[in-house]
């Protein structure tokens, strides 16, 4: 019932649509057009007002009284260079011209949803209630997403569509995670004349990094000094150094205790030689972990079963809208699209992987349609 035909042109038009990050506007438009046609109720929320672009969240809801609530998302922005984006078609796969990205990322999510709802509206299908969110502002830390009420519409399930890789795999956990700069201030003083009056801002930090846990710290936890910066002369007294830290855990406890031991290692030693210690690491994205046995993930496979997909779970190290709502207490998963080489010139997708997500999309909501 999904028609290849149909989702092709569908994200082929959409994909000429420019909508760099807090300029959705016309694909929103678009959307909120197209969410009518196909009968939905539809809605544009104040992210764009909150968060100084010029369109909202599209939401678009799909009434189903006393059945289970299945919310469907996937991100209208794209990321640069995307002013004017010329799709060509070869092989059976959507690229560009080489002069910009093709926004398959995350156009690719928006076809198979909007198949999805043509298929179920054109054919009269049980459904769960749906609630579709085409969400702004994701490319430039998931604004769009932190800023949507979803609390007004409390999802039984998530499904975020929007990652790499080939439909059937699912990001089941992301990382919390944090970076930033440390610094420390020394003294300065000439290295031949008096370096007793000087502070090596590199024996601070030597002192303190080998007492830090660095690496694979274990199963889910793991931190990294990637870059050091410092000195001025070979004569003078390193009056300072920075280093860019990172670290990252599944465990969002885990994750705070690194930091705090870290810190506290710095000030320590930092106190003990009279030099200064700056900590400028911050938390990013809140992480989640979802457990195999959940229903959201049964559902999902059965699904994939259903039309003889491989369902693969994986973890992954970047952000997607469904961080947010995992943070907000709503079950999310990330499902992956097709989309490859994103965020290039050279992006892709194959026409196969369209097709098969979006048979995926009905597959889940027909599932749900049965609880
Ligand atoms: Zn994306």
């Amino acid at each position: 019932m999904v028609n290849r035909e149909k989702v092709t042109s569908r994200f082929i038009d959409m994909v000429k649509i420019s909508s760099p990050s807090l300029k959705e506007r016309e694909i929103g438009d678009y959307l909120l057009k197209t969410l009518k046609e196909l009968g939905l109720e539809v809605y544009e929320d104040n992210a764009g007002k909150e968060n100084g672009g010029n369109c909202g969240n599209i939401v678009g809801i799909l009434r189903a009284p006393n059945k289970k609530k299945v919310l469907f998302s996937s991100h209208m922005d794209t990321v640069l260079p995307c002013e004017k984006i010329t799709p060509i078609i070869e092989n059976e796969i959507v690229k560009t011209d080489g002069t910009s990205v093709l926004g398959g990322d995350d156009k690719g999510g928006i076809a198979a949803i909007l198949e999805m709802l043509r298929v179920i509206k054109e054919n009269n299908l049980e459904h769960p209630e749906i609630i579709v969110v085409f969400s702004i502002a994701e490319e430039i830390g998931l604004r769009g997403a932190r800023a949507f009420e979803i609390e007004k519409y409390s999802p039984d399930f998530a499904y975020i569509l929007d990652s790499s890789g080939k439909p059937g795999e699912a990001i089941v956990q992301a990382p919390h995670s944090a970076k930033g700069e440390i610094k420390i201030i020394g003294k300065p003083a000439h290295a031949g004349i008096n370096p007793e009056d000087g502070i090596n801002a590199f024996t601070v930090a030597a002192h303190a990094v080998s007492k830090l846990r660095l690496g694979r710290i274990d199963k889910e936890t793991t931190s990294n000094i990637g870059i050091v910066k410092g000195g001025e002369a070979v004569n003078i007294v390193m009056p300072e150094i920075s280093m860019m830290y990172e670290a990252r855990s599944f465990d969002g406890e885990k994750l705070d205790n690194l930091l705090k031991e870290t810190n506290d290692i710095f000030e320590e030693i930092a106190k003990e030689f009279g030099a200064q210690l700056i900590n400028n690491v911050k938390k990013g994205y809140a992480g989640f972990k979802l457990d195999e046995n959940l229903e959201i993930i049964s559902h999902l496979k059965k699904a994939c079963e259903n039309i003889n997909l491989k369902c693969e779970l994986k973890s992954s190290g970047g952000g997607s809208d469904a961080n947010v709502y995992n943070a907000k207490g709503y079950t999310a998963i990330n499902l992956a699209v097709g989309m490859s080489k994103v965020h290039t010139t050279e992006e892709y997708i194959k026409i196969d992987d369209l097709v098969e997500m979006s048979k995926l999309t009905l597959e889940i909501a027909k599932e749900l349609a049965k609880c």
